[in-house]
């Protein structure tokens, strides 16, 4: 099974899918630059809730949920479609309900799987450096086993983000990754040539198996939003006016 492919979405724009993810019987996506831009208008203004209340209808979705993403770590627990609030992460086990997170550059991590009961239970991480060192895959995990989650049940999926090969950072992202994380996030570091790289999708797979996923349920979509910025927005490559693409995810609730 491949890890991450890219389809047509039927009106010619490419969309990001993970296999494994499809496989429990969810819907997601992740957009790309085709559109639509999730950028154009802040989380709170109800202006943004137009393009995310069309992607909800392509995906057969009741409605989506979002936040405001502040880099911090908060998870939300999403009930309702609509603005959800300031978080970076949220999670919803209601039927007809989808969670989405935006990004230009930053992994937006997919999460989803069973309930000991049976039941459905997702959710998605926006996984900035600032939110990654604040452990907010860490923090969504822990309130989906709490949901009654089982982790051995539960696959994930990075969506493409600035990757190791582009994602240049300051030594004070270093300093405050093992001070947050601890003394293993430095395997998570490159130096070349005088610069240093971090890997958030190595930061992140990590908090993800320390949850108790099992290493081949943990997928990385593996496309950098740097080198393959034909496909992706980038914050680092277009500046301010980057738009946003977005990761959702969410059961289709049954007729
Ligand atoms: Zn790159």
């Amino acid at each position: 099974m491949s890890g991450f492919v890219l389809v047509d979405d039927g009106r010619g724009r490419r969309r990001g899918l993970f296999p494994h993810l499809a496989a429990l019987g969810l819907v997601h996506a992740v957009t790309t630059r085709d559109g639509p831009d999730l950028g154009d208008e802040p989380s709170h203004d109800p202006a943004h809730a137009v393009p995310v209340g069309a992607l909800a209808a392509e995906l057969e979705l009741d409605g989506v949920a979002w936040a405001f993403q502040v880099h911090g770590d908060a998870v939300l627990h999403a009930e309702v479609p609509g603005y959800a609030g300031p978080g970076d992460a949220l999670w919803t086990d209601r039927p007809g309900l989808g969670v989405m997170a935006r990004s230009a550059d930053c992994p937006l991590v997919l999460v989803a799987g069973e309930r000991r009961d049976g039941s459905s239970i997702l959710g998605v991480a926006h996984a900035s450096w600032r939110s990654t060192v604040q452990r907010i895959t860490a923090r969504l995990l822990a309130e989906l086993v709490r949901a009654g989650a089982d982790p051995s049940r539960l696959r994930a999926g990075i969506a493409p983000s600035a990757a190791p090969c582009c994602y240049e950072v300051g030594e004070e992202v270093r300093d405050r990754a093992l001070k947050e994380l601890g003394p293993g996030a430095a395997a998570c570091f490159r130096e070349r040539e005088d610069s240093l790289y971090f890997d958030l999708w190595a930061a992140n797979r990590a908090q993800l198996r320390e949850a108790g996923l099992r290493d081949e349920a943990i997928v990385t979509a593996g496309l950098c939003s740097l080198c393959r910025n034909d496909l992706f927005f980038s914050y680092r490559r277009e500046g301010a006016a980057a738009g946003r693409y977005a990761a959702a995810i969410g059961t289709v609730r049954a007729p």
